[in-house]
């Protein structure tokens, strides 16, 4: 067990010539026992951070450390880590004992008894033990993730390092697995992290999440709080399912006016001390805080017709727009909402959308910054 820091990695290639600044500037503390998801679009730097971590890519500035060691030097197989990667890796012509067995016969200090030992408790902690004697082209893509899971789990290591271990499993087998990689990883209690572009495994999985994007670091937080207070539109944006809607607003006085609504917003001490005179701003909220009522009135209450219902089950995401009369120059805005699948709701009926004060968010539209 050990802590991993990471103090202002980077990562450059040359891409014939050109420099690619594939990892800029990353400084994260991964505490010891933490699970930690970093999560970002396709190219954003995870695998390459993931990949500087193991020992797999060199490191162009910066410093990684696990424990009180630094490591930028030290080769991959004396990092005291072990990797799972997305397409397993099992070796076919070996069974699953072998395949499990396999990293620790490089060590030479441990007997085979103690190998044994080691590759049958893992097998019974991830339930395949009945499997020891098969070869991965006999197993389901499920049981080949544990089989990789278990050859991680038998060296015994001070982190382990995850690459979007779950994205070869259809969906139904992938919600099972996250669930039983969480348990499995509170009871290790091995320092981890788990890279990923699925915001539900990041939401769910992590004690914290880390975002990138474009190579850089965006926010590193709880779930819960990069839900509740994303640090910028990036994160707003990112995380969420469907996204946060945004809508240019300019702040006249205490009053938000957008191209369809305004509405009075009194701001916080601390918003103001924020915005240095900045009106130009980015107003946001999450599909699932909108609220469509019948007949209501209000500050923060406006027309909107429901374009299009799409019936989940629990639920029906709606696209609604606010009603512009033709040729009145109104641009046209729609929006996602969601609400509730009992609900039946009319496509092309007309509703009051409300925007909860509790539910709104605001940006300054120049830096992208959140204004809390
Ligand atoms: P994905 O989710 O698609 O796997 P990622 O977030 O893991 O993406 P990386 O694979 O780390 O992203 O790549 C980050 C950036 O670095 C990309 O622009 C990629 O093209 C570039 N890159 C990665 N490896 C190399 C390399 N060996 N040479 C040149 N550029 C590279």
């Amino acid at each position: 067990m050990a802590e991993l820091t990471l103090d202002n990695v980077t990562k450059h290639f040359d891409d014939g010539g050109d420099v690619i600044t594939a990892v800029d500037n990353v400084s994260v503390d991964i505490e010891d026992g933490e699970f930690l998801v970093l999560v970002g679009p396709s190219g954003c730097g995870k695998s390459t951070t993931l990949r500087m971590i193991a020992g797999l890519e060199t490191i162009s500035d910066g410093q990684i450390a696990i424990g009180n060691d630094v490591v930028n030097n030290v080769p991959a197989q004396q990092r005291d880590i072990a990797m799972v990667f997305q397409s397993y890796a099992l070796y076919p012509h070996m069974t699953v004992r072998e395949n499990m067995r396999f990293g620790l016969e490089e060590s030479t200090t441990m007997s085979t008894d103690e190998m044994n030992a080691r590759v049958e408790e893992a097998a019974e902690t991830l339930e395949i033990s009945e499997l020891l004697e098969r070869k991965p082209g006999e197993l389901s893509g499920g049981q080949q993730q544990r089989v990789a899971l278990g050859r991680a789990i038998v060296r015994d290591p001070s982190v382990f390092l995850m690459d979007e271990p779950l994205s070869n499993l259809d969906a139904k087998l992938r919600s099972g697995m996250r669930m039983e990689l969480q348990r499995l990883q509170e009871d290790l209690d091995v320092t981890t992290v788990y890279v990923t572009h699925d915001q539900t495994e990041a939401m769910t999985m992590g004690d914290r999440i880390a975002i990138l994007d474009a190579g850089e670091l965006q926010q590193v937080a709880t779930p819960l709080e990069c839900y509740h207070r994303p640090r910028n539109l990036f994160v707003a944006g990112f995380i969420g399912e469907p996204s946060m809607n945004f809508f240019d607003v300019t702040l006249e006085g205490n009053r938000l006016v957008g191209d369809n609504f305004d509405f009075e917003y009194p701001l916080s001490q601390s918003i103001q001390d924020d915005l240095e005179g900045t009106t130009e701003l980015v107003f946001g909220i999450r599909p699932e805080d909108i609220e469509l009522v019948d007949s209501k009135t209000g500050e923060h209450v406006f027309p909107g017709v429901v374009d299009v219902v799409e019936p989940m089950g629990n639920e029906n995401n709606l696209l609604v727009r606010f009603p512009t009369e033709d040729g009145d120059g109104a641009t046209e805005q729609t929006f996602n909402a969601i609400a509730d699948g009992m609900r039946h709701l009319e496509e092309g009926g007309q509703y009051d959308v409300e925007f909860p004060e509790s539910a709104i968010h605001l940006f300054d539209r120049a830096t992208g910054e959140a204004l809390h």
